[in-house]
């Protein structure tokens, strides 16, 4: 039984109060069919909502099978509305993006039935209102009274104590309202119908009981409850509270979107664009990070840190080149002023340091060394080594071309310029005129630098590679100072061009060779120490003599070409002019061979004694006096020529000392590098390198060891520290823009909810009716938010990979760098999951708004 006592509801408006309902008193059956009655604005639907739970009373009370309200919680009147009450209104109120048995269903979702159980009653409802071959239908579909036999199928499903109907046949014409005003008198055999309207004859032909109202009181009432009635009044148990599931929020959300695929859509992409834009810088900067690694880390393949022997302090030449360009002080005694250049400059290139390679090398090489050993990729030391190759098939007519030391620019008369230039460059930048060049020792290096074409690696010390470009080129510079091209042919037309006899040199037909001639190339190796012949107690240099030097070739051990080589694909930025690289075994074997040679083994046995001279180092100018007579009768019987050259060497070797004359016989001593040449992979691990190095150095000055102290120039870091900072500043903006875009996206996210809530008005006061929570509307529109978040993420890494593409191609037509944008997916997973929690949360806001909508005026709203 359902009571209302001096139940009051009064609306606050602009104008002052409204005074809906004043002071009602009255008691429902259990069991009749009630028609309200009165004019419009009389307070009708204001009294039924609030016997439906749908809106609060101002004073008075609402009193349920005998338990007041008063105390009621939101959760008591969602599980009232859910399960005691049914609605139907004079607009019907379905869903119109739902089905006609998802409408009906929806109130059966929210106490929890199962699936099956929620279908069968849903059918059962639509029989029952003569609509069971309707099920799939839209709302859109039907007619007004098909609609309104929905609406009342829906407030049947949950099998209501009690119907209320708010002018359920106000929009119908007069046949179908017959229809439906049949079906409720059918309904209300066995339970409570209350129908507002104003038809009277319906009412009367009808129902049971006419209440009639005026200005929010009851002006008469056909069948008043009578106090012993009350008295008999049956209690209910209490009743399982609705709620609802994700999924059907989901669901319920995923089909409002469904209706309206193209705007769905276009929010989805409008979302999107944030994403987008974050995922192209992503992309670019992510592509831009790789291309600088791989070049900072291909450069660190092609510029070790090198340490020489003797090294010339960079900075200062540097600062002084900069202090050149920038301000200085300023004068203004009206004289012209000196500028300090060329003498610190000078003084610059005079400081060379020494670096202590020796106990370096030791270092390195220990167990303290493991360190560098470890984050090193190779490790290589130089020695001054000068390997002497000749080519004993080629002749010009200075003798046998020499192939190493390079002849050629020698005998074209420029080699004074070169050798100008190599006092200036240290030899590690020493682009070098040389065309035999040593491999790197380790084969991990060797391999990133050079790629077999032909042949195999050499296995043998005599074993050498002969490299060409990508286009299996070899300059032609390369091949004359070989001897595979005629040198002097060259040589003649260069006189002849200087002579004026020609104006220019035609450039030869290109010569090809096919693999196996170049692999059949052979050479001489000869060893710096065989150019000498003892004479006396005196070592001759005899390289100027042709026959000695024939002879010598003649004797020495052959060298082979066993491999032809090209750049590897990493180092495809190095210019390849071709050239013969030799091998470390090849360096050990001169080296041993050299150390074990007589007048090196004399020299190193008689430290004080010049071999060359045969008597001991000084300073002073050669004097005749000072021959013994032994060497005076040898002198005797020289010819002019002989005696001339002799007091040549004499004095030439006035300065000498033992460790120059060692160099001069190209004898080395492998614990004394002339340089060692640090390899890092990465740019990180040349930065830890450098460290270690510091480290090193600090360790020495804390022995007390000051000049072991390690001193090199770092010129690639200190312009790749310049790029690093510009590609640092380009990402600090680049995650401003993404900050920026991320925010724009999630406040557009959260505008396109509010329009959706402002949109789904409607369907909140439906739920709300069917005894939908605050908390499952809040819900739906969350799962809304999350839809579009989601489709707006895939779509838009979506579009950013498509886009990625063409950007990439650009790029490379415009710089050769190919794939410079691609998006990581690890990214593109973050990027969807990030946009999905800031979507959700932008919308929280208009979800919990549309979660507190009135719902009595969110069923007014159209
Ligand atoms: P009826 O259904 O009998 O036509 P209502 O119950 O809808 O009348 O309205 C009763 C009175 O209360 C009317 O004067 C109406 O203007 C007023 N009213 C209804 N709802 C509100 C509201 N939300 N705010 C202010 N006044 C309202
Ligand atoms: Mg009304």
């Amino acid at each position: 039984m359902l009571k209302c006592e001096h139940l009051v509801k009064d609306y606050v408006t602009g104008d002052g109060l409204v005074h809906a309902i004043r002071d009602i008193t009255i008691t429902f059956r259990d069991n009749e069919f009630v028609s309200i009655l009165g004019p419009s604005g009389c307070g009708k639907t204001t009294l039924l909502n609030i016997i439906g739970g749908l809106d609060n009373y101002t004073s008075g009370n609402l009193i349920i099978n005998g338990k007041s309200t008063k105390d009621y919680t939101d959760k008591d009147w969602d599980t009232y509305r859910n399960h005691r009450i049914g609605f139907v209104f004079q607009s019907y109120n379905l869903i119109m993006h739902q089905s006609v048995l998802s409408n009906v269903e929806l109130a059966l979702t929210l106490t929890g039935v199962s699936k099956e159980e929620r279908r069968r009653r849903a059918v059962a409802a639509l029989e029952r209102v003569g609509l069971h071959d309707q099920l799939n239908k839209k709302p859109t579909q039907m007619s007004g009274g098909q609609m309104q036999r929905v609406a009342i199928a829906r407030a049947l499903v949950n099998d209501p104590d009690i119907l209320l109907a708010d002018e359920p046949t106000g929009a119908l014409d007069s046949k179908t309202s017959l229809q439906i005003m049949d079906l409720l008198k059918e309904i209300a055999a066995d339970r409570l119908v209350i129908m507002v309207t104003h038809n009277p004859e319906l009412a009367h032909e009808y129902s049971t009981r006419i209440v009639e109202l005026k200005d929010g009181e009851i002006m008469s009432d056909s069948d008043p409850v009578s106090e012993k009635e009350e008295k008999n009044e049956e209690k209910k148990g209490t009743l399982k509270k609705p709620s609802m599931s994700f999924w059907t929020a989901l669901s319920l959300s995923l089909n409002n979107l469904m209706t309206k695929k193209g705007r769905t859509f276009l929010t989805a992409f409008a979302g999107s664009i944030g994403i987008i834009g974050i995922g192209l810088i992503m992309s670019i900067s992510n592509g831009v990070q790789n291309y600088i690694t791989s070049v900072e880390n291909d450069t660190m393949t092609s510029y070790p840190i090198t340490i020489e022997d003797n090294t010339m302090d960079m900075s200062v030449l540097m600062s002084a080149m900069a202090d050149m360009g920038g301000e200085s002080e300023s004068h203004d005694d009206g004289k012209i002023h000196t500028k300090n250049f060329a003498n610190k400059i000078l003084s610059s290139i005079s400081q060379t340091e020494s670096n202590n390679l020796t106990d370096f090398k030791k270092f390195l090489e220990s167990d303290q060394g493991k360190e560098f050993r470890d984050v090193a990729k190779a490790i290589e030391y130089g020695y001054d080594l000068t390997l002497h190759v000749y080519n004993p098939n080629a002749r010009t007519e200075k003798g046998l071309v020499q192939v190493a030391p390079n002849g050629l620019l020698d005998k074209i008369g420029m080699n004074d310029m070169i050798a100008l230039r190599d006092q200036f460059m240290s030899s590690s930048m020493n682009a070098g005129n040389e065309v035999w060049n040593k491999l790197p020792d380790s084969e991990k290096l060797r391999d990133d630098e050079y790629e077999l074409v032909d042949g195999k690696w050499p296995a043998a010390w005599n074993e050498v590679v002969i490299e060409v470009d990508r286009n299996n080129e070899i300059s032609d510079y390369t091949m004359y100072s070989l001897g595979l091209m005629d040198q002097d042919e060259l040589v003649d037309n260069f006189n002849d061009l200087q002579a004026g006899k020609i104006d220019e040199i035609e450039p030869g037909e290109s010569v090809t060779y096919t693999k196996d001639e170049l692999l059949d190339t052979t050479f001489k190796l000869v060893l710096n120490s065989d150019f000498y012949e003892k004479s006396g107690s005196m070592w001759i240099d005899k390289s100027d003599d042709e026959e000695f030097v024939d002879q010598l070739v003649k004797n020495a051990p052959e060298v082979k070409i066993t491999g032809i080589v090209r750049p590897a694909d990493a180092t495809v930025a190095r210019s390849s002019m071709g050239g013969v690289y030799y091998t470390q075994a090849m360096q050990d074997y001169v080296v041993e061979q050299t150390n074990n040679s007589e007048i090196v083994k004399e020299q190193r046995d008689h430290k004080d004694i010049n071999v060359f001279t045969g008597r001991g180092f000084s300073n002073e100018k050669f004097d005749m006096n000072d021959l013994s007579d032994e060497e005076k009768m040898q002198l005797a019987m020289m010819d002019q020529s002989q005696v001339m050259e002799l007091m040549n060497t004499m004095n030439a070797n006035a300065n000498a000392t033992y460790a120059s004359n060692m160099i001069k016989l190209g004898a080395i001593d492998k614990d004394t590098p002339s340089s060692i040449s640090i390899y890092a992979s990465t740019f990180d691990d040349k930065e830890e390198l450098g460290d270690l190095i510091t480290d090193y150095n600090e360790e020495q000055q804390a022995q007390g060891k000051d000049e072991n102290v390690i001193s090199y120039n770092d010129m690639i870091g200190v312009m790749l520290s310049g790029v690093s900072d510009v590609i640092n500043m380009i990402s600090y903006v680049l995650i401003g823009f993404v900050s920026v875009s991320l925010i724009v996206s999630s406040i557009m996210i959260g505008i396109i909810t509010y329009i959706s809530v402002l949109e789904r008005r409607k369907e909140i006061g439906i739920l709300r009716a069917m005894g939908a929570s605050k908390r499952d509307v809040r819900n739906v529109f969350n799962a809304e938010t999350f839809i579009i978040g989601l489709i707006a993420g895939v779509l838009g890494v979506l579009i950013t990979v498509l886009l990625n593409i063409p950007i990439s191609l650009v790029v490379e037509d415009l710089t050769g760098v190919a794939g410079i944008a691609r998006l990581p997916w690890q990214a593109g997973a973050v990027l969807i999951v990030i946009n999905l929690i800031l979507t959700v949360i932008a919308g929280l806001i208009p979800a919990s708004m549309a979660s507190k909508k009135d719902p009595v005026e969110a069923l007014r709203s159209e």
